[in-house]
This record gives C-alpha cells, structure tokens and sequence, in this order.
C-alpha cells in the first residue's frame, strides 16, 4: 500500500494532524449521530458537575477517534491524558497512569484492545468504582492494598471492537461507532483544511479529493498537502488540474485506488478468472504480505463493490471486472 492512502498516520505527519484537527464538536464534521450522542452526554455531565459515562469509540483508523477524545477533554474543560493498549504491558503500568490522574482527567487509551490482560481486570474495577487493589510483595506473604482514585473518564478506542472482552466492553456507559465519511463529508474537512493551510483550491479540486480519499480524513488531509506540494513547485493554481495531476504522481487513481489495490483486483480476474480466490494465494501471487491484503487493501475494494468474500475465497464483481478493463464472462453481447 501506498503510504499516500494509507489510513494510518505516519510519526512525520503527527504534526498536520494536530494543526487540523477539529477542537470543538461543532467543528468536528460527519459522524451527525455520534456528534449529537456525545454531545448530550457531555452536556448533561457539565450541568450535573459530575464525570460523564466511560466512552468507547470503535472504528476503523484515520475516522477521528484521538480527535473526539481532544474535544471530550475540551469540552468538559478537563485535562487529557493519553496512552495506548501496548504501552500498557503489565497491571503495574495501569496503575501508575490511574494513580496520577486528577479529579475529572479524561483517559484516552488508544488500542484498547491490546492492552495486558492483567491491566484489562485492574481496569474494571477502576471504571466501575474509582479503586484499584495494589499488589504489595510476592508469593504467600503479598498482599493486596485498595487504592482510591480521582473520578476519571476513560475514552477507549479501538478497531476491533469485537476483541473486547465482554465485561470490558459492558463498563462503557457509551458506545460510539465511526463510520466512513460521505464524499460530502470529505468535501467538508477538505475545505476546511484548505482554509487553515491557507491553500486556494477551486470546488471541483476539493471534489475531486473527496472522492478519492477513501471515505477517510486523514487520506483526505494527506492528499490535499500533495496537491499543495504540487502546485507550489509547479506554480500551478490548485484546480481540477492539479489534482489530476498530483495523485496521478503518487498513483491514486479516480476511485480512490492505489498500485496494490489495482495488483489485488488484477490478479483475482486475470489469474483466478475472477475467483474465488483465497487470501494466502492471492497474497503469494501479489507478493505481499495476507495481513496487509486483508486490514487494507480488502476492506477499500469491497465497500467500492469491486470485490466479494465469499466462504470459498475472494471474487471480483462485475464492476470489479470494468475497473480492470476486462469485460466479465457471461456480459459479452448483453
Ligand atoms: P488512528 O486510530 O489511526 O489514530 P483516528 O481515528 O484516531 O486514527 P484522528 O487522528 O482523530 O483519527 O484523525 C486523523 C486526521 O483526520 C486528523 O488530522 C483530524 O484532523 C482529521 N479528522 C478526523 N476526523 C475529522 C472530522 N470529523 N472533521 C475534520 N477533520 C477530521
């Protein structure tokens, strides 16, 4: 995969994202449901004076998960704390994060779902009643040594929220989750971007960004900075043009699809005669790794409707075939 359409971010780009990145729900574009949901439950927590419910935020990368954990923190005028589920290897590391947070600190633990099993049980207690029980000492002569926390709000997010545990899963008081972005949407965050980089760029350029941003926006922030790129050093105005131009540079095709998506999708129709296919196969006769196939490449071509999973491997569907240029068995003639 390309890293232009990548929907993780790279360490480099961590300064963008934060320039970019909404402060307020109001500002915070797409998601109208969530936005309402979490609105509400913020607001009535600041009249109460009192911590909202735990919130858990599930979906795939790049949707705006550490941004809505910024703007919780903001809106209840409260600090963030911020850690992930990796960093958190042993109860211990949990402990020492929870015991340092003050009254009302919102906790936002990204990948929640990798966090040590050990950690996960201290969580519960945690959440449900501010404690935690310290360990003090080994083997028969160690003890367990209650600990009272601040009143805290953990934010959780995740993009496999189906490996939660349950009982993890059930302490979040609420729910949230992020879908892709509408091309609308997208328009709307590549605007503002455009605004804030300070970047003229005509309607059809913003459009054409949207389009091909993957219903995400991070791509959709990181394609805007290549056409920018582009038109600085070419002395190009930021149209239609440019776009074109640009993403065709990095390889982003009209949909939205980069070199390994059209491999992927060229493979399945012109090696398996449109499959099915199974993934360790395809992954062989691509020569790339099946996880990346199946996190990233896979996901994009079947909500483009170019690709199936099926029981018995992947297929191509007929628009799958027409991306590729092959007229599909059985269409020829109507
Ligand atoms: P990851 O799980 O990979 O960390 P994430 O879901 O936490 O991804 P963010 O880091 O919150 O994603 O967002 C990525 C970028 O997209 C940020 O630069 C942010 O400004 C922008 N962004 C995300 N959602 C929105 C939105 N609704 N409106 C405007 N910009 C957004």
């Amino acid at each position: 995969m390309s890293g232009e359409l990548s929907p993780q971010a790279a360490p480099s780009e961590q300064g963008y994202e934060g320039a970019l990145r909404p402060s307020t729900l109001a500002e915070f574009v797409g998601q109208s449901k969530v936005r309402s949901q979490l609105g509400l439950l913020l607001d009535a927590a600041t009249m109460r004076q009192h911590t909202p419910d735990h919130i858990l935020l599930a979906g795939p990368p790049g949707l705006g998960k550490t941004t809505l954990s910024m703007i919780v923190a903001a809106e209840l005028d409260k600090p963030l704390h911020q850690t992930s589920g990796p960093a958190i290897q042993h109860a211990g590391d949990l402990a020492a994060v929870l015991s340092a947070l003050t009254p009302g600190e919102v906790l936002f633990v990204d990948e929640i779902h990798r966090m040590a099993r050990s950690a996960e049980e201290m969580l519960y207690l945690a959440m449900e009643d501010f404690k935690v029980d310290i360990m003090v000492g080994k083997g028969a002569g160690a003890t367990s040594v209650p600990l009272e926390l601040a009143p805290f709000t953990l934010v959780g997010a995740t993009t496999r929220a189906g490996l939660l545990p349950n009982p993890l899963r059930d302490r979040f008081g609420f729910t949230a989750h992020l879908e892709f972005y509408s091309d609308d949407e997208l328009a709307s965050v590549v605007r503002r971007a455009a605004r804030l980089l300070d970047f003229g760029i005509s309607e059809q350029g913003v459009e054409e960004i949207a389009r091909r941003s993957r219903g995400t926006p991070r791509i959709a922030n990181r394609l805007l900075r290549r056409v920018r790129d582009y038109s600085l050093v070419h002395e190009t105005p930021g149209d239609t043009e440019s776009v074109h131009a640009a993403l065709a540079l990095y390889d982003v095709d009209e949909h939205g699809l980069d070199r390994l998506d059209r491999e992927v999708l060229r493979a399945v129709v012109e090696r398996f005669s449109g499959g099915p296919v199974g993934l360790s196969t395809l992954a062989v006769s691509v020569g790339e790794e099946a996880e990346t196939i199946e996190a990233v490449v896979e996901p994009f071509l079947v909500r483009a409707g170019l690709l199936t999973r099926t029981p018995r491997g992947r297929v191509a569907t007929r628009l799958g075939w027409e991306h590729v240029g092959i007229v599909p068995p059985g269409a020829a003639g109507g």
